[in-house]
């Protein structure tokens, strides 16, 4: 794994510290609001994954998304925050607002903040240790695995491939 990834992972496994307990689906809400941020539902634009008011610690997410989409999302806008994305995106009334259009989970993205909250969310939903305990006791069955972490087909197989379990 490349260090920059193993900064992120790493960065994630300290959020992740902030779960009131290790149940899976990992608590991503509860964790972002012991960080001290608010997690609010919003009726943006079907485009609009969600944003990231840094100033107010506040990640809005598309109420309108399917709850297994905001899951990620609220995960990735909160990748934004720990790595310190958004501060260039500052107006001159010194707000900084990030505002995300489709998030679509995958490592590929054109823009590097992208691909790095994305590796983040990945990270923080999908524990690489959890991942590899529960593949080694039930298999590699993806549609279960993706249920049990609470992320998409998509999202799980991306972790999957990440971690050279398939
Ligand atoms: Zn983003």
């Amino acid at each position: 794994m490349d260090s920059h990834i193993k900064y992120i992972e790493e960065i994630a496994k300290q959020a992740l510290k902030k779960a009131p307990n290790d149940e899976l689906p990992v608590p991503v809400e509860e964790i972002v609001k012991s960080l001290g941020l608010e997690v609010v539902a919003f009726p943006f634009h079907q485009k609009i994954s969600g944003l990231l008011k840094k100033e107010e610690g506040i990640i809005a997410i598309n109420k309108n998304h399917h709850p297994i989409r905001q899951r990620f999302t609220t995960a990735h806008e909160l990748g934004h925050f720990l790595l310190g994305h958004g501060m260039e995106e500052m107006n001159d009334s010194g707000v900084s607002i990030y505002e995300d259009e489709i998030v679509d989970e995958s490592f590929d993205k054109p823009d590097l903040r992208e691909r790095e909250a994305n590796i983040f969310a990945s990270a923080l939903l999908m524990p690489a240790d959890r991942v590899k305990n529960v593949v080694k006791k039930e298999g590699l069955e993806i549609d279960k695995l993706a249920a049990l972490f609470g992320v998409s087909r998509q999202a799980m197989t991306i972790r999957l491939l990440s971690l050279k379990l398939i």
